[in-house]
Protein backbone atom coordinates (compact mmCIF):
# COMPACT_ATOMS: atom_id res chain seq x y z
CA UNK A 1 0.00 0.00 0.00
CA UNK A 2 1.51 3.27 -1.05
CA UNK A 3 -0.95 5.78 0.41
CA UNK A 4 -0.54 7.58 3.80
CA UNK A 5 -4.00 8.04 4.70
CA UNK A 6 -3.36 8.86 8.22
CA UNK A 7 -3.25 6.93 11.62
CA UNK A 8 -5.58 3.76 10.83
CA UNK A 9 -4.37 0.46 10.24
CA UNK A 10 -5.97 -1.96 7.79
CA UNK A 11 -6.14 -5.86 7.49
CA UNK A 12 -3.45 -7.26 5.57
CA UNK A 13 -3.48 -7.18 1.86
CA UNK A 14 -6.20 -3.95 1.54
CA UNK A 15 -4.95 -2.22 -1.24
CA UNK A 16 -6.53 0.73 -2.26
CA UNK A 17 -5.25 2.82 -5.58
CA UNK A 18 -7.10 6.47 -6.62
CA UNK A 19 -7.11 7.16 -10.23
CA UNK A 20 -4.86 9.94 -11.04
CA UNK A 21 -5.41 11.14 -14.59
CA UNK A 22 -9.34 12.31 -14.48
CA UNK A 23 -10.65 14.74 -12.11
CA UNK A 24 -12.86 13.44 -9.50
CA UNK A 25 -14.59 16.10 -9.96
CA UNK A 26 -15.94 17.59 -13.63
CA UNK A 27 -14.26 14.69 -15.37
CA UNK A 28 -11.46 15.97 -17.50
CA UNK A 29 -8.25 14.73 -18.13
CA UNK A 30 -6.73 17.29 -18.93
CA UNK A 31 -4.15 19.09 -16.35
CA UNK A 32 -5.18 16.94 -13.84
CA UNK A 33 -2.99 16.78 -10.29
CA UNK A 34 -3.21 15.09 -7.41
CA UNK A 35 -4.36 16.85 -4.85
CA UNK A 36 -5.07 15.92 -0.65
CA UNK A 37 -8.98 15.67 0.18
CA UNK A 38 -9.74 15.57 3.59
CA UNK A 39 -12.45 12.97 5.39
CA UNK A 40 -13.72 12.33 8.55
CA UNK A 41 -15.75 9.44 9.42
CA UNK A 42 -17.41 9.60 12.83
CA UNK A 43 -18.84 6.56 14.34
CA UNK A 44 -21.25 7.09 17.02
CA UNK A 45 -21.24 4.19 19.75
CA UNK A 46 -22.68 3.79 23.36
CA UNK A 47 -20.03 6.02 25.63
CA UNK A 48 -19.40 8.40 22.81
CA UNK A 49 -18.19 8.37 19.32
CA UNK A 50 -14.37 7.77 17.18
CA UNK A 51 -13.37 9.81 13.97
CA UNK A 52 -10.98 8.79 11.83
CA UNK A 53 -9.01 11.53 9.15
CA UNK A 54 -8.53 10.17 5.82
CA UNK A 55 -6.33 12.19 4.00
CA UNK A 56 -7.55 10.78 0.41
CA UNK A 57 -5.13 11.73 -2.82
CA UNK A 58 -7.72 12.82 -5.38
CA UNK A 59 -7.03 13.95 -8.73
CA UNK A 60 -8.43 17.54 -9.59
CA UNK A 61 -8.43 20.23 -12.31
CA UNK A 62 -7.56 23.76 -11.17
CA UNK A 63 -11.48 24.62 -11.55
CA UNK A 64 -12.22 22.19 -9.06
CA UNK A 65 -9.66 21.95 -6.80
CA UNK A 66 -11.56 23.96 -4.33
CA UNK A 67 -14.16 21.71 -3.85
CA UNK A 68 -11.79 19.30 -2.28
CA UNK A 69 -11.90 20.88 0.65
CA UNK A 70 -15.96 21.53 1.11
CA UNK A 71 -17.01 18.87 2.60
CA UNK A 72 -20.37 17.69 1.57
CA UNK A 73 -23.61 19.25 4.24
CA UNK A 74 -26.11 16.78 5.51
CA UNK A 75 -29.43 16.99 5.82
CA UNK A 76 -29.53 18.02 9.22
CA UNK A 77 -26.88 20.80 8.83
CA UNK A 78 -28.99 22.42 5.35
CA UNK A 79 -31.87 22.17 7.84
CA UNK A 80 -29.58 23.84 10.44
CA UNK A 81 -28.69 26.58 7.84
CA UNK A 82 -32.06 27.04 6.80
CA UNK A 83 -33.51 27.66 10.52
CA UNK A 84 -30.88 29.87 11.30
CA UNK A 85 -31.43 32.41 8.28
CA UNK A 86 -35.08 31.98 9.44
CA UNK A 87 -33.90 33.11 12.98
CA UNK A 88 -32.05 36.49 11.91
CA UNK A 89 -35.10 36.86 9.65
CA UNK A 90 -37.28 36.47 13.04
CA UNK A 91 -34.99 38.62 14.61
CA UNK A 92 -34.53 41.48 12.13
CA UNK A 93 -38.37 41.68 11.63
CA UNK A 94 -39.28 41.66 15.66
CA UNK A 95 -37.04 44.59 16.49
CA UNK A 96 -38.86 46.29 13.30
CA UNK A 97 -41.63 45.49 14.98
CA UNK A 98 -40.76 46.61 18.58
CA UNK A 99 -39.15 50.12 16.84
CA UNK A 100 -43.46 50.33 15.10
CA UNK A 101 -42.71 50.46 12.37
CA UNK A 102 -45.44 47.88 11.82
CA UNK A 103 -47.98 48.49 13.98
CA UNK A 104 -50.48 47.04 11.41
CA UNK A 105 -50.38 44.45 8.38
CA UNK A 106 -49.40 41.17 7.36
CA UNK A 107 -45.98 41.58 8.95
CA UNK A 108 -46.74 42.27 12.32
CA UNK A 109 -49.57 40.27 12.75
CA UNK A 110 -47.54 37.20 11.05
CA UNK A 111 -43.96 37.85 11.83
CA UNK A 112 -42.74 33.93 12.47
CA UNK A 113 -44.44 32.96 9.16
CA UNK A 114 -42.75 35.86 7.34
CA UNK A 115 -39.72 34.87 9.12
CA UNK A 116 -40.29 31.34 7.96
CA UNK A 117 -40.73 32.02 4.16
CA UNK A 118 -37.74 34.78 4.39
CA UNK A 119 -35.58 32.12 5.51
CA UNK A 120 -36.48 29.36 3.04
CA UNK A 121 -36.10 32.01 0.19
CA UNK A 122 -32.99 33.09 1.54
CA UNK A 123 -31.57 29.30 1.99
CA UNK A 124 -33.25 28.49 -1.43
CA UNK A 125 -31.13 31.69 -3.16
CA UNK A 126 -27.98 30.20 -0.76
CA UNK A 127 -27.94 26.57 -1.98
CA UNK A 128 -28.56 27.72 -5.66
CA UNK A 129 -25.21 29.84 -5.38
CA UNK A 130 -23.66 26.62 -3.96
CA UNK A 131 -23.82 24.60 -6.46
CA UNK A 132 -22.08 22.77 -9.10
CA UNK A 133 -21.45 25.05 -12.27
CA UNK A 134 -21.02 22.16 -15.42
CA UNK A 135 -19.34 20.20 -15.81
CA UNK A 136 -18.63 19.54 -12.39
CA UNK A 137 -20.86 17.17 -10.45
CA UNK A 138 -20.79 18.79 -6.78
CA UNK A 139 -19.97 21.92 -5.31
CA UNK A 140 -18.50 19.68 -2.74
CA UNK A 141 -16.25 17.20 -2.19
CA UNK A 142 -16.13 14.56 -5.24
CA UNK A 143 -14.77 11.51 -2.85
CA UNK A 144 -16.85 10.46 -0.13
CA UNK A 145 -16.56 7.33 2.47
CA UNK A 146 -20.13 5.70 3.07
CA UNK A 147 -19.00 3.27 5.56
CA UNK A 148 -15.82 1.51 7.39
CA UNK A 149 -15.94 -1.82 8.45
CA UNK A 150 -13.61 -2.32 11.47
CA UNK A 151 -12.22 -5.28 13.40
CA UNK A 152 -14.18 -5.16 16.90
CA UNK A 153 -11.03 -5.32 18.69
CA UNK A 154 -8.31 -3.02 17.48
CA UNK A 155 -10.42 -0.98 14.69
CA UNK A 156 -8.43 -2.21 11.84
CA UNK A 157 -9.68 -1.38 9.01
CA UNK A 158 -11.29 -4.55 6.96
CA UNK A 159 -13.41 -2.81 3.82
CA UNK A 160 -14.29 0.59 2.88
CA UNK A 161 -16.97 1.89 1.02
CA UNK A 162 -17.08 4.93 -1.24
CA UNK A 163 -19.52 6.90 -3.22
CA UNK A 164 -18.03 9.43 -6.15
CA UNK A 165 -20.16 12.02 -7.58
CA UNK A 166 -18.51 12.23 -11.27
CA UNK A 167 -19.06 8.42 -12.67
CA UNK A 168 -16.36 8.94 -15.16
CA UNK A 169 -14.03 8.65 -12.11
CA UNK A 170 -16.05 6.03 -10.24
CA UNK A 171 -15.05 3.76 -13.05
CA UNK A 172 -11.58 4.77 -13.53
CA UNK A 173 -11.50 3.81 -9.56
CA UNK A 174 -13.16 0.32 -10.10
CA UNK A 175 -10.73 -0.43 -12.67
CA UNK A 176 -7.77 0.50 -10.86
CA UNK A 177 -9.28 -1.68 -7.61
CA UNK A 178 -11.23 -4.75 -9.42
CA UNK A 179 -9.05 -7.35 -6.94
CA UNK A 180 -9.86 -5.21 -4.27
CA UNK A 181 -13.78 -4.96 -4.95
CA UNK A 182 -13.62 -9.05 -5.78
CA UNK A 183 -12.13 -9.43 -2.07
CA UNK A 184 -15.23 -7.32 -0.86
CA UNK A 185 -12.42 -4.78 0.99
CA UNK A 186 -13.68 -1.79 -1.38
CA UNK A 187 -17.48 -0.82 -2.86
CA UNK A 188 -17.54 2.00 -5.32
CA UNK A 189 -21.52 4.11 -5.82
CA UNK A 190 -22.48 6.88 -7.02
CA UNK A 191 -23.02 9.18 -5.13
ZN1 LIG B 1 -12.37 19.35 -12.66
Amino acid sequence: MNLNLGPVSFVEGFSLQFPEDVCANCGTRSEVFVAEQNTKVTRFLLLGGSEISFALPVSSCTHCVDSLHRRPLSLGNKALITGMMAGACATVLLMWASMGSTKTGFLADHPFLVSALAGLGLSWAWFRRHRAQAPQSSYYQPVRIRRLKRQFVDGTIEAMHLAFTNKDYRLAFVRANREAIRKGQLAAADA
